[in-house]
């Protein structure tokens, strides 16, 4: 039998679709001028670029001119904190409170740290429930009269839990009103991870900042997106060029962005395809927690991403565990892309108060549009072996352990 080959990492990354490979395809030798450039070759990259700005702001509910494209989601996110706190200094001489989750994405969480140690910024670093969710009562009380900024992931990439996102905008627009009058804080929502799934509505949610990224939406890496809201107080991080209203400098990825912008229409008119994304993702749930003893649910069923489903196994291994699935032509993750190859025990688990050796037994399983039922069928009955066979080895060397020392 031919070796399966099962894709259950799409919250790592996606595959390009070709309707959006179709549409970039003439940006990469054909159109291939510079926006920036004024002849006509320049003029038709410039309208390419113009378009799929429209696009994207249509999706986001704002004006083109709120949209900043960038390489992804971590310089959005970069951007979004790095370049508000400069604004912030500039005009006032003074280091803000800003407060952030201990489970973002490293790329918000590790740029916090820095503008700590850089003593840019103090920062509180909200807690989340067992479920994997933040509490209004906890940003409330965090809030001091000198934040000006809070940054909450809409969706976690690790466990899918979804965030009160039009909640907090709407308690920050309260606070803004009520204390200030004035466009501090900010609010600022990594969207990497909801942008398939849920409604990114910046109005709605009441976000003044929202970070998006091409690859996980069936779009090319390297290329994302961050929304601004007019008259929000922040400056470039990037020096060189005055693309993007000076706000990032650097030659347009004119394909990447025609790439990012027609994966959005696909988004918008795939939107019924979660339905059946959302049942494979709960029938997996339901017979991988009936199916194996010991086997649990990380972060809450009901407020969760219709395609993430995280487990962990009480005597397993998460890593061994991916090797093992792998070799089954099954492609998995205990976390996130970027941290994984570290052996640390991921700060999403741990901030729902696991303990080190439950956080090292998780698995990600992340669905996505190509996932079958058959592909689901078939990792249940892997999982289940192999879940027994490394159960067994641990179990054959704790005892060999304990008649060792005996
Ligand atoms: N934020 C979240 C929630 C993510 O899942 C990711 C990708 N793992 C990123 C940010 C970084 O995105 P990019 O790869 O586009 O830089």
């Amino acid at each position: 039998m031919a070796k399966k080959s099962i894709y259950l990492d799409y919250a790592a990354t996606t595959p390009v679709d070709p309707v959006v490979f179709k549409a970039m395809k003439p940006y990469f030798s054909e159109k291939f001028g510079n926006p920036m450039s004024v002849h006509s070759f320049g003029r038709t990259a410039e309208e390419a670029v113009d378009k799929a700005r429209k696009q994207v702001a249509d999706f986001l509910g704002c004006e083109s001119k709120e949209i900043i494209f960038t390489s992804g989601a971590t310089e959005s996110n970069n951007l979004a904190i790095r370049g508000v706190l400069k604004a912030y200094y500039i005009a006032n001489k003074k280091k803000p409170h800003i407060i952030t989750t201990a489970f973002e994405h490293h790329c918000v969480i590790t740029t916090c740290q820095e503008m700590e140690k850089e003593g840019m910024a103090e920062v509180t670093y909200l807690p989340v429930n067992k479920d994997g969710v933040v509490k209004l009562a906890d940003l409330q009380k965090a809030l001091k009269l000198n934040t000006i900024l809070v940054s909450v992931m809409y969706v976690n990439n690790e466990i899918g839990t979804v965030q009160p996102i039009a909640e907090i905008g709407k308690l920050i627009q309260k606070m803004r009103n009520e204390v200030s009058e004035s466009s501090y804080p900010l609010f600022h929502t990594d969207a990497t991870q909801a942008v398939n799934y849920f409604d990114c509505d910046v109005k709605k949610l009441g976000v003044d900042l929202l970070s998006l990224s091409g690859h996980k939406i069936y779009g090319p890496k390297g290329v994302g997106a961050l929304y601004v809201k007019n008259n929000t107080p922040i400056k470039h991080i990037q020096s060189g060029g005055d693309q993007e209203r000076k706000m990032r400098a650097g030659t347009h990825n004119v394909t990447g962005i025609v790439g990012l912008a027609a994966a959005i229409q696909q988004v918008k008119s795939e939107k019924l395809k979660v339905k059946s994304i959302f049942k494979l993702r709960d029938y997996l749930i339901k017979k991988v927690l009936k199916e194996i003893p010991k086997s649990y649910l990380n972060g809450s069923l009901e407020k969760r991403s219709p395609n993430n489903a995280n487990f962990r196994f009480d005597d397993v291994e998460g890593e061994s565990l991916i090797m093992s699935l792998d070799m089954e032509g099954i492609a998995a993750s205990t976390g996130s892309a970027c941290s994984s190859g570290s052996l640390d025990p991921s700060h999403v688990l741990l901030a729902l108060g696991l303990k080190h050796e439950q956080a090292h037994g998780s698995l990600r399983l992340t669905l996505g549009k190509y996932t079958t039922k058959q592909e689901i069928d078939y990792t249940i009955s892997k999982l289940k072996e192999i879940v027994k066979r490394l159960r067994k080895i641990s179990g054959d060397v704790l005892i060999n352990y304990n008649l060792h020392n005996a």
